[in-house]
């Protein structure tokens, strides 16, 4: 019996929008002749590519999940093998949680392209209901059987990459069942484990981001479908790996926008690395052009985290603080360190931000839209605590850098949603930097170089505990007048020690101070030292005690 006979007996092409199953299209004759009715019933179709099962599994075919409203609410399972979708009704739905053992009622296979349907079947058909697309992804197998033979044992492993589904599952057949067509389905325990799990969470459609009465109104669908393979992107480009690609780099502006046009990233602060996958072995080259890949040994399993055999992935090493934020100073430590000992590489541990897939398993995406190649990477790498996939705002740039401020970030990157990967500085990627502020303590003054100057600069301390630690001086941001003011506020403070718990260096002669003063002062970032990098002075703060200065304080305006 042929693969898909039980599905095609059950149907009625004439009658149903379903795919039929044909073996291939005929050029001039029309396959399935929708009846009236139905046309009306169908949706403004989303130009998707036909699934596709590759032969040697090894880099993930592909999965669907439908969500089914007919007679009763379920869920079917599908994994394409060997040419069909091979399908469970699975009545409460999978689930992430190890504890929810979902039972799975083997049904008849499916033709690959069924993985697509999305819309009603209508009244009097087998399965009349609406079917959602609810997940779709790539999954791996598990374990060293083929699909088939493990199908044949009644226990298949695999390990999921979806929009909801992720993470290693096991279906398992019922010895007990009286049909032969009962299995389970049980989420292992691993990262992607989730015990709180509750389907009714995610009801939308991982096609069109409808919910299944969004899509039986038969409203249009609120997003463009995703491309799940490289061969679906669009103008990607069929080709070798390209041996070396320099880095596309960003211009700088001064004020953020929001635009449709545009996508808004979080800026990490760390070592930028274009990550090339070949053959199961990372390289990590820098913006110099150095492969870095040696001294990070936590990023070495890259590889098997990405759904892809061959790859070059855009992204930024960061090092994490405790509020997760790219700090570069912790960053510095590694930075230089050609073999990190285990211990530093436990101390201070890496991440890598992935934002860019420039070429995967045979295509060269560079000329593809840059959100297109974002969606791809999104699914292809399964996010970890040390691969994460830097994701994105769409078009809503004030409102991303605000949220960045707020939480006290260094910055977003702007990029043009339909740019291609450029080998340059270019104007479709544009940083937007969020200049700190700090609330300093006055602990003294230098003399001017020129007697023309009342000081040269002012020295800065922050205190931690009782001891007020040097963070540097600021010479710049001063008019006349505030020179005058500051001047005399300075000579009425005068002290003969030396209010920091060491002297700091400075090029001209130091006068120390009574710490009462605090002064606000803009500055870019923090240097190696701790100390203020460009600090630029903006006012004093009569409101403010000099004994709230301390380290922390810093905030993002
Ligand atoms: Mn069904």
């Amino acid at each position: 019996m042929g693969k898909l006979e039980e599905y095609k007996r059950k149907r009625r092409f004439d009658r149903t929008p379903e795919p039929s199953g044909a073996p291939e299209p005929v050029a001039g004759k029309v396959q399935d002749k929708p009846s009236p009715s139905a046309k009306r019933t169908r949706l403004p179709k989303p130009k998707l590519p036909q699934l596709e099962v590759r032969p040697g599994a090894e880099h993930g075919d592909t999965f669907v999940v439908q969500k089914h409203r007919a007679t009763r609410l379920h869920y079917d399972f599908r994994l394409a093998i060997d040419g069909t979708l091979k399908s469970w009704a699975v009545p409460k739905g999978p689930s992430q949680s190890h504890a929810d053992k979902r039972l799975a009622v083997m049904t008849e296979d499916h033709p690959l392209d069924y993985g697509n349907f999305e819309g009603k079947i209508p009244e009097g058909n087998y399965g009349a209901g609406t079917v959602m697309v609810w997940d779709r992804g790539t999954f791996h197998l598990e374990g060293n059987l083929d699909a088939l033979k493990q199908l044949e044992k009644g226990e298949i492993k695999f390990s999921l990459n979806g929009e909801k589904l992720w993470g290693s599952f096991v279906l398992v057949k019922l010895k007990q069942s009286e049909k032969g067509n009962e299995w389970l389905m049980i989420k292992h325990k691993d990262a992607a484990e989730d015990s709180s799990w509750n389907i009714d969470e995610h009801d939308r459609s991982a096609l069109t981001g409808r919910t299944i009465e969004e899509i039986k109104e038969e409203l249009p669908p609120k997003r463009q479908p995703i491309p799940i393979q490289a061969a679906e992107v669009q103008s990607a480009r069929k080709g070798p790996m390209p041996s070396r690609v320099e880095p596309m780099l960003a211009t700088l502006a001064d004020r953020p926008f929001s635009d449709p046009h545009w996508l808004f990233e979080i800026k990490w602060d760390g070592v930028r690395a274009l990550a090339r996958i070949e053959n199961g072995a990372l390289t990590l080259r820098s913006r110099n052009g150095v492969d870095i890949a040696q001294r990070y040994p936590e990023l070495a399993s890259l590889p098997e985290t990405l759904a892809a055999r061959e790859a070059i992935l855009d992204g930024e090493i960061v090092a994490l603080d405790a509020q997760g934020h790219s700090n570069f100073e912790r960053l510095q430590e590694r930075m230089h360190v050609r073999a990190p000992s285990e211990n530093l590489v436990a101390q201070i541990p890496v991440v890598y931000f992935a934002f860019d897939l420039l070429y995967c398993d045979g295509y060269d995406l560079r000329e593809a839209p840059l959100l297109e190649r974002k969606q791809l990477l999104e699914r292809l790498l399964f996010t970890t605590e040390r691969f994460r996939y830097a994701d994105h705002q769409l078009e809503q740039g004030k409102e991303l850098f605000a949220l960045a401020e707020q939480n006290g970030l260094e910055g977003i990157v702007a990029k043009r949603a339909d740019s291609p990967y450029v080998s340059d500085r270019s104007p479709h990627w544009v940083k937007l930097k969020i200049t700190m502020t700090v609330d300093a303590v006055v602990g003294g003054w230098t003399e001017a170089r020129t007697s023309a100057l009342p000081f040269g600069s002012m020295l800065l301390g922050l205190y931690h505990g009782k001891t007020l630690r040097f963070i540097g001086h600021v010479g710049s941001g001063f008019d006349a007048k505030k020179l005058k003011e500051l001047s005399s506020r300075l000579k009425e403070l005068s002290a003969s020690t030396c209010p920091f718990d060491a002297v700091p260096e400075t090029n001209e002669k130091p006068w120390w101070v009574s710490p009462t003063l605090v002064a606000r002062v803009k500055f870019s970032g923090w240097t190696e030292e701790h100390s203020l990098r460009h600090p630029v002075f903006l006012a004093l703060r009569e409101d403010a005690r000099s004994t709230d200065c301390a380290n922390g304080c810093a905030s993002a305006t």
